[in-house]
């Protein structure tokens, strides 16, 4: 036996739940998946993308990583927004931060924990950046602030990878949202309207 059996057992239960509260969820979705939004969010274990936001499978697909860093240079980040924008014509991207990152907090206190550090090398140098703005902030608003220009910094990195500006060229509609959630409420924090082809 696994010792994984109550995570099994749960899945058989909640399948079971779906389909008794609605008899064709699962062949709906084995159909096609037509989500209209694209999350890209850390992959921390508090901000899972369809609870917080109350959608259902299929209606939301996902990217998470360490502190919800875009970079154009990240081939998964890339093949996930391509397929996403290209072929599933989601209309959203949604960047979600949240306060009390734990790798923007080791990038602004210049933590060695190892191979992650050069992923965060990306929000080190955000923090270089906006280092007059955080040097005038007490260290938990500092982190909250940096939490924000991370996510507001990588919504205008996706804004210009090749993909989004192809979308944009060829007018089909597609917003980028810049959002992040506080742990100790639930709730989310709009960061700035979206960016569209007018405000990129
Ligand atoms: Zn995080």
């Amino acid at each position: 036996m696994s010792s994984l059996d109550h995570l099994l057992a749960n899945n058989r239960a909640w399948a079971a739940a779906r389909v008794a509260e609605d008899p064709e969820f699962f062949s709906r979705l084995v159909a096609q998946q037509t989500p209209e939004y694209l999350w890209i969010g850390c992959s921390d274990s508090r901000v899972p993308a369809n609870q917080i936001t109350g959608l259902d499978p299929g209606e939301v697909f996902v990217h998470r990583n360490v502190a919800n860093v875009v970079v154009q240079t990240d081939f998964s980040m890339l093949s996930v927004l391509q397929f996403a924008v290209d072929v599933l014509k989601v209309k959203h991207v949604i960047v979600c931060g949240h306060y009390g990152c734990g790798g923007v907090k080791a990038a602004l206190e210049n933590q060695k924990n190892g191979l992650v550090d050069n992923w965060l090398r990306h929000i080190r140098n955000i923090a270089r950046r906006n280092e007059e703005e955080l040097s005038t902030l007490a260290p938990p608003a500092a982190l909250d602030r940096l939490c924000e220009i991370n996510v507001l910094s990588n919504a205008e990195n996706l804004a210009r990878t090749t993909i989004v500006e192809s979308a944009w060229e060829r007018g089909q509609p597609l917003q980028i949202h810049s959002w992040a959630y506080r742990l100790d409420t639930g709730h989310i924090n709009v960061l700035d309207e979206p960016l569209t082809p007018e405000r990129a």
